[in-house]
């Protein structure tokens, strides 16, 4: 089955996973502008990880017949330092005009502080500013359920912004049926330890029908799976869903939110336009 990985750090993974990637059925996937693991020394470090993103890591998944998209901010981490961020929102339009951008993530909130929520807010002005889709970042563990709340507040109070072109990203059981009632896409991530697994991914998308609901793998720098879409194919298949269901969750889902983005044109193989029009 075709798939797309609407969320993984491939700049911090093996040319080997984009093989692996590409046999197990993943046409297309969307790379969030993230953490490197160390903050950046200064605005030129984001600068080259923009430049890397647009262009050397599209060209590296090409060499799979895998189309590379990708999202560009300060992460939440690094928005901790005020004055650094700005610049690099500043920077943010250099390269919004670039093929394979989607739109401005994945901004969010981390430890719910008042400078990352300066922050996310100036991320939201520039989006609404510009006509650009927005991936959210969600906050671990016990951050999770306050962070999400004041996520959800902060994009309501930008009223330029519809709120089915943002996707709000790492939902889990507590935090899902806000953000689907919100009019908002989800992102439910596939992780070894933390955040989700397909078995719970497949309870939510059975209790709460798949509409606006994608899964991804969030692969990074640290344990994770790069193949971790593929996974709950299986376990969708192995609970006796039909293929159309798992279909609308692994590609139909991501083309129809990407597909708001005026510059996204990728179209499955053996596919016509209208699919990605849907
Ligand atoms: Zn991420």
């Amino acid at each position: 089955m075709q798939y797309i990985d609407p969320h993984i750090h491939m700049v911090s993974r093996t040319t080997d996973d984009y093989k692996r990637m590409a046999l197990a059925g993943c046409v297309l996937l969307s790379e969030p502008a993230f953490w490197a693991g160390f903050d950046r020394s200064g605005p030129e470090g984001f600068r080259d990880y923009f430049r890397q993103l647009t262009g050397f890591e599209r060209s590296r998944a090409a060499q799979y017949g895998i189309a590379h998209y990708c999202w560009l901010c300060i992460n939440a981490k690094e928005a901790e330092n005020v004055a650094l961020s700005r610049e690099v929102i500043k920077m943010i339009p250099e390269f919004l005009d670039r093929p394979n951008v989607l739109g401005i993530g994945e901004i969010g909130l981390n430890k719910n502080t008042r400078n990352e929520a300066t922050v996310f807010l100036e991320h939201l002005e520039l989006a609404a500013r510009t006509g650009e889709l927005v991936l959210v970042h969600t906050p671990h563990l016990a951050d999770k359920y306050p962070g999400t709340r004041m996520i959800l507040d902060m994009v309501r109070g930008e009223s330029r912004l519809a709120p089915e072109r943002v996707c709000i990203d790492h939902v889990e059981e507590h935090t899902i049926r806000q953000a689907l009632d919100a009019g908002h896409w989800v992102g439910m991530t596939l992780y070894p330890t933390t955040k989700c697994t397909p078995a719970r991914a497949a309870d939510m998308v059975e209790q709460y029908g798949g509409d606006r609901m994608m899964v991804n793998s969030a692969g990074d720098w640290g344990h994770s799976d790069p193949l971790a879409v593929p996974e709950f194919i299986f376990e969708m298949r192995s609970r006796g869903h039909d293929e159309a269901t798992i279909r609308k969750v692994v590609l139909e889902n991501p083309l129809a939110f990407f597909g708001q983005c005026a510059r996204f044109d990728f179209v499955p193989r053996g596919e016509t336009a209208s699919l990605a029009d849907a």
